[in-house]
């Protein structure tokens, strides 16, 4: 029989793509299965040059080690024309910590008849990103599990914990084996709306006295970004909507709700209201009844809150609902002094309808680039100096400064600190604690001393 054991099949030196598989004896249970998105995939894809998923969703991707070769994993579609053979699952159970891609984007691979355990919240934000985007997360168990309810998988019992991260509803997981536990930090911070949270998973983790502990790192290692928490970055909107008489711009992540309500608040406190795209306006209807204290904006339900009509010659269904509603470029261009607009960089073609005064502020309220020669920030800045827009960084990070990284530990005192999720594992050593770096496709005993030296 297995000794219970971990093993990481993604996410090693690498942001993005974790891939945590939990076994005890005859169980399975994998944590998290998306993606990453540096830099192994960019090492033998670019551009145009993509894996070929119409001839075979995995082929490509088993061939660079982008996926794990795992069997009684896939399913029978998804290994069509690749060398592994289909076989009925092996893995008991998916958990997934939270609806970003990089942690949820390869879900439709998985053989349909392996649970998908999330909570209620990201299945509710996988469902908004499957309507909007035509993104499919295929069809499975799901499996709704209330957050820090124990859920049972043969010897493997895992409680989630609810985490602040900067999409809503995000997981930590406190696993329990029969020799040992295991504290998984999905992605998270300490300094967003909802730190109180992750200071409870932390409490939760330290309890169990876990033998590892699995933590992002997204931010470990040199980072001369800035970067604010998100009243930092409510002060900073603040002063800009303060100093300005016309058009306000704004771009965010798409699915940061809490980025969305700093801004929405921002506007309304200036006397002004937020105009949001259709996919905002669709994803704000979807999971508004979820949100706790019914406190988010409804599209159509305020003056505060409109919605952008890009000119498109054919709307898809869920954009129809709001269209009656929504705005255009005239209206924007007539009643400037009252809005902030959102704008994504795919979008900026409108600037040529939209014409915002000279000077006007152009808020990037997303990460900086990390490096200079980025050939999206390139012709981001040639479109705001084109049309002579003012920029402004304001950000925070949905993942931990190293201060935040270095708590955790301090705080749950694991046995082994395990960093995924990073470029830099290394430079958790400063950190205290026996680190060790996990190898990608390594197993590692749960519950007694670690197998590898580490740094
Ligand atoms: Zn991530």
């Amino acid at each position: 029989m297995t000794p219970p054991r971990l093993t990481f099949l993604g996410g090693v030196r690498e942001i993005g793509g974790n891939k945590l598989l939990i076994e005890d004896g005859p169980d399975r249970v994998l944590f998290d299965f998306g993606p990453s998105f540096s830099p192994r995939f960019d090492e033998f894809f670019v551009n145009y040059l993509v894996p070929r998923m119409n001839v075979s969703p995995v082929k490509d991707l088993l061939e660079f080690g982008l996926l794990p070769r795992v069997p009684g994993l896939f399913s029978r579609d998804a290994l069509v024309h690749s060398d592994l053979p289909h076989q009925p699952p092996e893995v008991h159970g998916v958990f997934v910590s939270h609806a970003h891609f990089d942690h949820a984007g390869y879900l439709s691979l998985i053989d349909p008849e392996i649970p998908v355990y999330v909570n209620e919240g990201t299945r509710a934000l996988l469902q908004a990103i499957e309507g909007s985007r035509g993104k499919k997360y295929g069809e499975h168990p799901w499996k709704i599990v209330p957050d820090r309810a124990p859920v049972k998988v043969g010897n493997i019992e895992v409680v989630p914990h609810p985490v602040d991260h900067s999409i809503p509803w995000a997981s930590g997981f406190v696993v329990h084996t029969r020799e040992g536990s295991v504290a998984y930090t999905g992605d998270y911070r300490a300094h967003g709306p909802r730190q109180k949270l992750t200071h409870e998973f932390v409490d939760a983790a330290r309890a169990a006295d876990p033998s590892a502990l699995v933590i992002e790192g997204t931010r470990a290692g040199p980072d001369a970004r800035k970067n604010f928490t998100e009243a930092g970055v409510r002060e900073g909107v603040d002063q800009i909507l303060g100093a300005t008489d016309g058009l306000a711009l704004v771009s965010y992540y798409p699915r940061d709700v809490d980025r969305i309500l700093t801004m929405y608040e921002a506007a309304r406190s200036q006397g002004r209201s937020f105009v949001v795209s259709l996919k905002t306006a669709h994803l704000l209807t979807q999971i508004h009844d979820l949100w706790p204290g019914g406190k988010l904006p409804l599209p159509g339900g305020t003056r505060d809150l409109l919605v952008y009509r890009r000119p498109k010659l054919r709307f898809d269904s869920w954009e129809k609902p709001f269209l009656d509603a929504a705005v255009d470029s005239e209206y924007v261009r007539a009643h400037g002094r009252e809005l902030l607009l959102s704008l994504d960089l795919v979008h900026f073609a409108e600037l040529i309808d939209l014409r915002p005064p000279r000077g006007s502020p152009f808020i990037h309220s997303m990460s900086e680039p990390f490096s200079e020669d980025d050939l999206d920030d390139q012709v981001l800045h040639n479109w705001l100096d084109h049309f002579g827009l003012t920029f402004h960084q304001l950000h925070a990070s949905g993942h931990c400064a190293e201060n935040e990284l270095r708590t955790t530990i301090e705080s749950i005192r694991p046995s082994t600190v395990f960093p995924v999720h990073t470029e830099h594992p290394e430079a958790f050593a400063k950190f205290g604690g026996a680190t060790t770096l996990p190898e990608l496709g390594e197993a590692y005993p749960i519950g007694t001393a670690p197998r590898r030296g580490g740094a």
